[in-house]
């Protein structure tokens, strides 16, 4: 048993409340059990990692934070040719041996390709920002499902740090975008907060909110009422999946107002993949 003190008092407790929470799907979407359980391995690794990350990924000067931000630019741009990805890259080799324990040949092998030099981390890290094909193949789709997943984790620790720096100047700049004002990344999952169902969205990549319109697709920016909508599931209001007929894509809404529960959206996510299936099969992207 380690013990903690100190300044990792605050990652501490944030960290024991999310796999407080995890504990809790756990029993309530027994389903997801195995995945929440890898995921917790992971959460506990995000949070070493984090705080022993010692540099940033590209300098960010604090003169441009304000600027950028009132223009709609995120703070970080991924098509840059400057970022310093090592300790990412180390962190992604960690997120595989984890992933390996319920896909084993899968990730020996990519540690073996990156090892190598025949899979290159940082084209992964670019590719994950563009948005990416769909392959009509299962079996490639699921491994591209799980790295998809490892890479996006691989930066969180070293972005979430860079969010957290600039927290309050987020919410200064009024940011109303439908992607993330730190990353850039398009939004997967929100939820809906306050007694007036005010809108957040949320960025898995580096766990960003950011308030949005309530009636507003995020993705093509569509207000028209008549043609966006919601679905729900099993008449469980507290899980939605918000559809726009107009470009396609989905989004899924948490809505735990009638519980107060604090949704940790990270979980959400995990534990609401059937919703993403549907979402797909009912030809939303
Ligand atoms: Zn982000
Ligand atoms: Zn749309």
């Amino acid at each position: 048993m380690q013990t903690v003190v100190g300044v990792r008092g605050e990652n501490m407790k944030k960290l024991k409340e999310s796999l407080e929470k995890l504990e809790k799907r756990k029993d309530t979407n027994p389903h997801y059990r195995e995945l929440l359980d890898i995921f917790g391995e992971v959460l506990i690794l995000r949070e070493k990692t984090g705080r022993n990350l010692k540099k940033d990924i590209c300098p960010i000067l604090d003169n441009h934070v304000e600027k950028k931000l009132s223009g709609g630019l995120p703070l970080i741009d991924f098509s840059r040719g400057d970022l310093d990805l090592a300790e990412s890259r180390n962190y992604f080799l960690s997120l595989l041996k984890i992933a390996g324990k319920i896909n084993e040949g899968e990730t020996e092998g990519l540690i073996r390709e990156l090892e190598e030099g025949r899979l290159d981390y940082e084209q992964m890290v670019r590719e994950s920002f563009s948005h990416r094909e769909e392959t009509e193949d299962e079996e490639e789709s699921g491994r591209e499902d799980l790295v998809g997943f490892l890479i996006e984790e691989s930066l969180r620790p070293v972005l979430e740090r860079i969010a957290g720096r600039y927290r309050e100047s987020i919410a200064r700049s009024d940011w109303r975008e439908g992607y993330c004002p730190v990353c850039g990344k398009e939004p997967k999952i929100g939820e809906l907060r306050e007694e007036e169902g005010a809108r957040y969205l949320f960025c898995s990549q580096c766990g960003t909110n950011w308030q949005f319109r309530r009636i507003k697709c995020p993705f093509c920016g569509n207000e028209e009422q008549k043609t966006l909508s919601y679905f729900t599931v099993e008449e469980d209001e507290r899980y939605r999946v918000d559809v726009c007929d107009r470009c396609k894509r989905y989004i899924k809404t948490v809505d735990f107002r009638k519980t107060q529960e604090e949704a940790d959206l990270d979980i959400e996510d995990i534990a609401t993949l059937h919703l993403d299936v549907l979402a797909n099969e009912e030809g939303y992207d």
